[in-house]
């Protein structure tokens, strides 16, 4: 197992936020140049020069600040949202500026309104849509306290409305599919095809966030790296797809056998890794005999064969023997192979019971 790469691991759904957050910043921008173009333009209607210049002031202030500053902490779905409803404030305090529903940029709601469905979803979308058409009527009240509400305002307004309400229904449905796909794609790239499990880099993905937990709140963490005995042997003698069915076969039976906060992945051809989070070394061993007897115990049938194996365990554990993850990674592998050495279908951990001498750090089963 190499362990080296797990420093390149990445999160997907970081770069997804990410470049949400990198095209909000260019929607904002092109947001407040269009308030400046109309602005500066000939003929403008602007109730109150100055304070549209602090808005204009605020709200780049706010991009500088929300894009810029804070570059490196992590991405949410909470700041996108904010920055959403930054924008309907400030869009809404233009339009009480320049003539309220009937100034020309009215329209600028709709810049609003994508950017939500697009990165927020449904649901964050209709609320924010909500928050619009009281800015609206709050726009249009003037008009409704002059003169008696009839129906015939009524559809006025809806007429003026309905293009974001339709807009807001494409650009989510758009963007639902796109996000399913998505998804569908983002799963097929987590998952190892054979096995259902999860894949080298969707576990590295796990096990930083899960080291990271562990080390803050000083909680016990072990890993487990599997490898059956004796594969090339059925291969040779079996055929690959006899192979095949034995892999397929220790996936289950290492699943069955552990909990289900413990994450497991096909870390390529043999090889299993597994994630005992809040587990001691004492638990993981445990846990790591229940494998390997199960796996000696069970069987499947080839062409009027039986075909049985075994596997191979290595542990280790943080805290005694690894502050990081690609040492605790390693030291699991180096039990794996002091197992294999002292002749398979046995479990070591790293550091038990303590000595200095590798050989005899092998615990072994039976
Ligand atoms: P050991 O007990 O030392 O682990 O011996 P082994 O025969 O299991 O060999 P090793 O773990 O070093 O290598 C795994 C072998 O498993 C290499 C390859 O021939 C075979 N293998 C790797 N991936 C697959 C797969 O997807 N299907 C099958 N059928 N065989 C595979
Ligand atoms: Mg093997």
């Amino acid at each position: 197992m190499k362990t080296a790469d797990i420093v390149g691991s990445i999160d997907i759904e970081q770069i997804e936020l990410k470049s949400f957050s990198r095209s909000m910043a260019e929607i904002e921008w092109l947001l407040l140049i269009l308030v400046m173009l109309y602005y500066v333009s000939p003929g403008a209607h602007v109730t109150n020069p100055f304070g549209m210049i602090v808005s204009l002031v605020a709200f780049s202030l706010f991009i500088l600040s929300f894009h810029y500053l804070n570059f490196n902490t992590k991405q949410t779905r909470w700041k996108l949202a904010i920055e959403t409803w930054v924008m309907i404030g400030f869009i809404s305090w233009t339009l009480l500026q320049t003539g309220g529903v009937s100034s020309p940029l009215l329209n600028l709601y709709l810049l609003a309104i994508i950017a939500s469905a697009i990165t927020l979803g449904k649901i964050i979308t209709l609320l924010e849509i909500g928050l619009i058409a009281a800015f609206y009527m709050y726009l249009e009240a003037p008009t409704f306290r002059s003169t008696d509400f009839t129906l015939i305002d009524f559809s006025q307004i809806m007429t003026l409305f309905s293009p974001f309400l339709l807009i807001a229904y494409i650009t989510t449905m758009l963007a639902a599919d796109v996000h399913s796909s998505r998804q569908m794609f983002k799963s097929l790239s987590e998952t190892d095809d054979m096995t259902g499990l999860l894949n080298k880099r969707s576990f590295h993905v796990t096990l930083i966030k899960a080291a990271k937990l562990a080390m803050r709140y000083s909680q016990p963490l072990s890993i487990m790296v599997i490898d059956a005995d004796n594969l090339k042997g059925i291969n040779d003698e079996f055929g690959h797809k006899a192979g095949d069915r034995l892999i397929i076969m220790l996936g289950d039976i290492i699943h069955d056998c552990l909990r289900t906060s413990d994450v497991i992945a096909r870390y390529g051809g043999d090889e299993f890794v597994v994630l005992l989070p809040q587990a001691s070394a004492g638990k993981a061993i445990e846990a790591g005999n229940r494998i390997r007897l199960a796996v000696q115990n069970s069987s499947f049938d080839v062409g009027g064969n039986r075909i049985n194996s075994t596997v191979s365990i290595g542990i280790s554990s943080y805290p005694e023997d690894a502050v990081n993850i690609n040492e605790i990674l390693e030291k699991a592998d180096k039990s794996l192979y002091q197992s294999k050495k002292a002749g398979r279908n046995l479990v070591s951990h790293y550091s038990y019971p303590e000595s200095e001498d590798i050989t005899e750090q092998t615990v072994i089963a039976e």
